[in-house]
């Protein structure tokens, strides 16, 4: 008797232990879900396509303490996602390279980062909390009138894509000046592309943008000339085309997951309440890593929904 009454107890600490362990750690699902927020302007008031400085601040802790961490689009595409298990990768994208996202102010003689934009918010907050990560991508317009020609500091262009690049930010193509690519040809289509890259490498030498965000989330009348090519002797070559809409992103590891058409969630206060509560109540249905690069962990039964391509990395089903 006393034996059976020592099992139930230590049974009852063991299941405590387990309920407690599984509301710690979430359970590792690598085909689930992925989003990619979609930023404007930071900047006042708070509108359509305007995140204040404070809300976008507000935006990162919120991602943080439900376990999301920032990755490179381009280690997304790779399949390369290296977080600690139990958290969810999320990649952050700005479109239009106006002025709030990266200002540079002087002070003292110095010149600095404006802590009130989104360059100096992001740094402000990977060095308090390094483990969220420091990643993000900015679609710039190299020659699109002002203020949005390459955030407006015509002194610091260099100086920014630079920063960027170096710093593990990805710069990406966004076109010329915002062309929407369904109105024209494919001359025209392929020199928008071509163009934005040469400028972005007149400051930044060699340097490749792997993704193209769509203007207008509008698609060229053939896929192929947003894909690759050249013109004017530049030549270019995507991996991804992002769209302006479309929810969260399937899982790179899904065979669903299609990167010529990368759904967006616009970072607004409406669709980030929705998709972030989305995934507290489907958590099944929210990316969650196993901590092991080298291998996918997918629910048990879901191995048929994996990509058959996927290069070196090994299956498990939990
Ligand atoms: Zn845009």
């Amino acid at each position: 008797m006393r034996l059976l009454l020592v099992a139930a107890l230590i049974l009852t600490a063991v299941l405590l232990l387990a309920s407690f362990a599984s509301a710690e750690s979430p359970v590792p699902n690598e085909l689930g879900r992925v989003m990619i927020l979609e930023y404007h302007k930071i900047d006042y008031p708070e509108e359509r396509w305007t995140r204040t400085p404070e809300n976008f601040r507000r935006d990162l802790e919120t991602l943080y303490a439900h376990g999301y961490r920032l990755v490179a689009l381009g280690d997304l595409l790779d399949g390369r996602i290296t977080l600690p298990a139990g958290t969810t990768p999320v990649v952050l994208t700005f479109d239009d390279s106006s002025p709030g996202q990266f200002r540079y102010v002087e002070a003292n003689a110095e010149v600095e980062i404006d802590p009130k934009s989104a360059v100096g918010i992001l740094e402000a907050f990977a060095r308090e909390h390094p483990d969220f990560g420091h990643a993000a991508v900015f679609f710039v317009l190299p020659a699109a009138d002002p203020p949005n020609r390459l955030f407006n500091q015509p002194a610091y262009v260099g100086k920014k894509l630079r920063f960027l690049a170096s710093r593990g930010y990805e710069i990406g193509n966004h076109t010329l000046w915002h062309a929407n690519l369904g109105k024209y040809d494919e001359t025209t289509v392929r020199a928008q592309i071509a163009g934005a890259q040469q400028w972005i490498q007149r400051h930044v030498p060699a340097y490749k943008p792997r993704a193209l965000a769509l203007p207008h989330g509008v698609y060229p009348k053939d896929v192929r000339w947003a894909l690759s090519g050249s013109a004017k002797g530049i030549a270019y070559s995507h991996d991804a085309i992002l769209q302006v809409a479309g929810g969260p992103a399937p899982s790179p590891f899904a065979r669903a997951f299609d990167p010529v058409r990368l759904p967006r969630i616009q970072a607004i206060e409406s669709e980030l309440r929705h998709w972030l509560g989305y995934f507290e109540h489907h958590p099944g249905e929210r990316f969650v890593s196993d901590g092991d690069p080298a291998v996918v962990t997918v629910p048990a039964g879901r191995r048929d929904r994996l990509r058959s391509d996927l290069g070196g990395l090994r299956v498990f089903e939990r």
